[in-house]
């Protein structure tokens, strides 16, 4: 008997699903992108539960006839492609033909759609592939989808969908991706009937103020300056933050042809032409389009992968990296690259200086709180300890380690007796059985602290204190949607937080521990924790909290300690079940062996 059948449509397109539709985002970047292919000048996406019970996209777009409505949600129907050669000149944002396959597969699909030349439009009802309902009906022209209840018969995949707060996340973070390269065309994003984002048709520069700006605060977009290149090969426009304005959490987007890529090389031609201009950490903003002709470029890869491959990645990366230098005013550092010869640029790519690793300058003595309310000035070593003021006084580790005592780690040496040094007012050492401990003392500190944070997190509620002038946390949407997740936590924690507006919290009180901090950037970098670190279980972004925290509580490296300083930090240190390595993995304590010392004589 022959055992070989093929699989009917609807069980194909669920398993084909799986690679196009993962998550409500990805739902909703195939719709925008087919209303954007279609022309459209005003879309409107409406969410329900992060996309779990109801997405659906409103466009102005051409609209499909009968026929093509319902061929539409055949697999590899495309009006987009021909022949396999049109996949070198793509102009459109899909062709694979096969978004609206998957997601009828999964979903409860409801569609109606209008051509200007029809007098009624076609309404289409699909539950999982099976076409329920296709009937005339009046409706404007464009196309409305509705997808209800994605993954209704994919039980698996509804439970692998995370958080509502984190699919929302998502959501806006694919729609950004979108909306910063179409801003002539509107754009409204609705979350559980509240407008979360109206952006009106202008230009690039005014629609990155829409999404990131806020009227109250400064111009967003006035702490960038604008890049501008053409050359034979590629152009390259838009905008990088000056290099006195950035933040930790950076905004950073390139986009080819209208579409978002992630590029890693070249984000390291923009970090390396900003090189020893950033303090520590800080990373730089920046929004950059590029334009190359389509057969330079690879973008037939993976339908939900945003990486690119360009066929002269080297001479881009020059390119770039000389464009962001100019706009920077640094053009002269850059390399030798002609741009006036007959419009082409020449460079010697085989003899050419090597690229050069982004070089950050590193600053011991920063503290990311000061940097920000004063980063006019750039911090030197000369006035660091007056960085300080303030700041060391309440954090004698004998007032603030107030952690209770817990069996101290089997091997841990005994730090009751015995001498301890300081070196260099950096590091703790300290003679033990077989060799000379180093140890990082603010590491050391930052550690205790986390296991504080962290118990205080899980058991009890932080101690916390009223501020004397409340501040205002201003936060872009997904910010806001962040807050909200982690808004018990940072409560438990000591934050006192109450929202404001649909965007801004008002914040007056503060983890006692770190009173003496600003709240605002204390707060803002906690979410960036979270965010980088994709924490989005409450074990994860607890453990970011306590992290963040504890990093800008502990004592700096610099600080010069007492004895009593010394010892009490380390007996607290050796009390953790893991002393020598952060969470994060970074060394605590390094032993210099006895017999390495020995060598030396
Ligand atoms: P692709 O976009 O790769 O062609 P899709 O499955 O996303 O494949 O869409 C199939 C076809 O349906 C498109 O080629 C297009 O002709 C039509 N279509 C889909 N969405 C719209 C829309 N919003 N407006 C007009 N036509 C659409
Ligand atoms: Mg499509």
């Amino acid at each position: 008997m022959d055992i070989i059948h093929l699989l009917p449509d609807s069980v194909a397109n669920q398993i084909a699903a799986g690679e196009v539709i993962q998550r409500p985002a990805s739902c909703l970047k195939e719709l925008v992108e087919n209303s954007l292919d279609a022309g459209a000048s005003r879309i409107q996406v409406i969410v329900r539960d992060a996309g779990r019970t109801l997405l659906q996209v409103i466009d102005d777009g051409t609209g499909m006839s009968e026929m093509d409505a319902r061929l539409a949600f055949e697999r590899h129907a495309t009006s987009k492609i021909r022949e396999a050669q049109d996949l070198f000149t793509l102009r459109t944002m899909g062709f694979r033909g096969e978004a609206l396959a998957s997601i009828c597969a999964v979903a409860q699909v409801e569609m109606t759609t209008r051509r200007a030349e029809d007098e009624t439009g076609t309404l289409l009802e699909i539950h999982g592939s099976d076409v329920i309902r296709q009937e005339p009906c009046i409706c404007p022209v464009g196309t409305n989808i509705k997808v209800s209840n994605l993954f209704f018969n994919v039980p698996v995949r509804r439970k692998f969908l995370k958080t509502d707060q984190t699919e929302l996340r998502n959501l806006l973070t694919e729609f950004y991706h979108i909306v910063l390269v179409y801003p002539k065309v509107n754009f409204t994003f609705v979350h559980n009937d509240e407008i979360v984002l109206e952006l009106p048709a202008g230009t690039e520069k005014q629609r990155i103020e829409a999404v990131f700006g806020n009227p109250k605060r400064n111009s967003y977009t006035s702490a960038f300056v604008d890049i501008s290149t053409e050359t034979d090969l590629v152009g390259i426009r838009g905008f990088v933050v000056k290099p006195e304005n950035a933040t930790r959490k950076a905004e950073q987007y390139f986009f080819v042809n209208g579409r978002y890529m992630r590029h890693p090389y070249f984000l390291k031609a923009v970090q390396t032409a900003y090189s020893g201009t950033l303090t520590n950490d800080y990373q730089p903003s920046f929004f950059i389009y590029f334009t190359i002709a389509p057969e330079a470029i690879d973008v037939n890869i993976h339908p939900t992968k945003t990486e690119i491959k360009f066929a002269d990645e080297q001479t881009v990366f020059q390119i770039l990296m000389a464009s962001v230098r100019e706009a920077l005013g640094k053009f002269t550092l850059a390399p030798q690259i002609d741009f006036d010869t007959q419009g082409r640029i020449d460079i010697p790519l085989s003899t050419g200086q090597p690229v050069r690793p982004p070089q950050m300058r590193i600053d011991p003595t920063y503290n990311p709180f000061h940097t920000r309310q004063n980063h006019a000035q750039p911090q030197t070593v000369a006035h660091w300890e007056s960085l300080y003021e303030g700041v060391s006084g309440p954090r004698e580790p004998e007032v603030s380690l107030t952690r209770p005592a817990v069996e101290t780690a089997p091997d841990a040496p005994d730090t009751e007796h015995g001498p301890l040094w300081q070196y260099a007012d950096r590091y703790i050492l300290m003679p033990v059985k077989d060799g000379l401990m180093l140890i990082n003392q603010h590491r050391a500190h930052a550690a205790v602290l986390t296991a504080q944070f962290m118990e205080q997190l899980a058991h009890t509620q932080g101690a916390m204190q009223q501020m004397l002038f409340p501040e205002v946390l201003v936060l872009t949407p997904d910010d806001m949607v962040l807050i909200q997740t982690l808004l018990t936590d940072l409560r438990t924690i000591g934050f006192d937080l109450e929202q404001l507006s649909p965007d801004s919290y008002s914040v007056q009180g503060i983890p006692a521990q770190v009173a003496h901090m600003s709240a605002v950037p204390l707060l803002q970098d906690i979410l960036m924790q979270v965010r980088e670190q994709g924490a989005d279980t409450p074990a994860a972004w607890r453990s970011q909290i306590a992290r963040a925290l504890a990093e800008n509580a502990a004592i700096p490296s610099g600080k010069h300690l007492t004895e009593t300083e010394m010892r009490d930090l380390v007996t607290r240190l050796m009390q953790l079940p893991e002393y020598r390595r952060s969470i994060d993995g970074k060394t605590i304590v390094s032993l210099l062996p006895d017999e390495e010392i020995n060598k030396r004589f």
